[in-house]
């Protein structure tokens, strides 16, 4: 199955993983920031609700029972989830929209079974998906129009024979996918503050008391002791901090993870293992012409001038990435300026 790509190219098979945890009852050690939430008469819950200024700093306060960092396909699952069971949360996303970036394509089984429970997600991923025939195969070539070397069905019959889950696996690229969740969180009342757009983005129902999203909102950082967890969170826009206190705070917050950093937790295993240039490019004349005679989800291109991974995200679209390894310190990012991936894909096409 595809998880053979994901573990040769060295990426995480399960797009949707925790990477940290519920991080609480840990040691708060600023006697300043303890009588603050004192005189402002915090609970462990109440109201995702600006509940006063600090008279010395101009900071607001907000809470709620659980505060996400990060808005990836983790945190805003998570968001969703948490609501569907009536827990309130607050989701931080430093950058001011979701990316733009198609990166993960490949949805598990198990991934599917979640969405699967989240008011009918499972169904418009399959529905909007590309066709199954487009993305089962991997194809081992020379070019992409050039001869091809092999090719390997990673969906037989006897494959889908083993299926022991009403969903299925699905080719849905993240760019795709957070969006969608984004719409999800949005349907189930969850109220967005994107920057761009003041008033808030608010549903029809206007329950604004079940959970916010805060685009352009970083976590800077936090403490935590036994009754919760308190944040400084820096607005892009306004550059005004606002202190935020979850009972739990979940880090969803990607590899880099500052939440893992500021708590302590090593990383484990090996963090660099290959250097990859993303260069993400549409041509729907390629798509339609390798829907037609070569469809596959990976081409591995191997030449006598390049070794590069092209994915297909969507033959319909023509969506591509092609994912070029380089090698330190004889290149160097900024030697793949857009004029040079330009002139490589040629080399990687013809
Ligand atoms: C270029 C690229 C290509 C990839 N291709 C593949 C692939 O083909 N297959 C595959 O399986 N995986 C791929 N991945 C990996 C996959 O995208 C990740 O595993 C996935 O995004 C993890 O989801 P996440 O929600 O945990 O974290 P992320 O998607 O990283 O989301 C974390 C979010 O937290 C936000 N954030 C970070 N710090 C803060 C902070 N202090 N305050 C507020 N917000 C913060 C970030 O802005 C980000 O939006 C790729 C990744 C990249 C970058």
């Amino acid at each position: 199955m595809a998880s053979t790509y994901m573990r040769a190219a060295g990426y995480h098979l399960h797009v949707l993983r925790l990477v940290g945890g519920l991080y609480s009852r840990c040691q708060f050690n600023t006697r300043r920031h303890m009588t603050k939430f004192k005189a402002a008469g915090l609970a462990s819950s109440g109201k995702a609700v600006d509940v006063g200024k600090d008279e010395g700093t101009g900071l607001g306060l907000k809470k709620a029972p659980v505060i996400i960092v990060g808005a990836g396909p983790v945190g805003l699952t998570l968001a969703i989830l948490l609501t569907k069971l009536g827990v309130r949360t607050i989701l931080l996303e430093k950058k001011l929209k979701l990316t733009d970036h198609p990166q993960a394509h490949f949805l598990n089984n198990r991934t599917m079974e979640i969405f699967r429970r989240i008011n009918g997600l499972g169904h418009e991923i399959e529905d909007q998906q590309p066709p199954m025939e487009h993305w089962r195969r991997f194809v081992y070539c020379t070019t992409l129009a050039g001869p091809i070397l092999g090719l390997v069905d990673h969906l037989q019959p006897e494959d889908m024979a083993m299926h022991r889950s009403p969903t299925g696996i699905a080719h849905f690229s993240q760019h795709h996918l957070v969006r969608l969740l984004l719409k999800h969180a949005f349907d189930l009342g969850i109220v967005v503050h994107e920057v761009s757009r003041m008033p808030p983005m608010c549903s029809n129902s206007q329950s604004s008391n079940i959970g916010e999203i805060y685009m352009g909102h970083e976590l800077k950082s936090l403490h935590a002791n036994s009754s919760g967890v308190t944040t400084r969170v820096l607005s892009f826009e306004t550059k005004v901090e606002t202190v935020m206190h979850g009972s739990y705070l979940v880090a969803a917050d990607g590899a880099g993870s500052i939440v893992r950093k500021i708590m302590g937790v090593e990383f484990e295993g090996e963090a660099d293992m290959q250097k990859l240039i993303n260069v993400h490019f549409r041509s729907k004349a390629l798509g339609r012409h390798l829907a037609r005679t070569n469809p596959g989800m990976l081409y591995f291109v191997f030449n006598a001038r390049a070794i590069v991974v092209i994915v297909a995200h969507d033959l319909r679209s023509g969506e591509f990435v092609a994912q070029l390894p380089y090698y330190p310190p004889q290149q160097n990012f900024e030697d793949f300026s857009p004029e040079v991936n330009s002139r490589s894909m040629k080399i990687y096409i013809h």
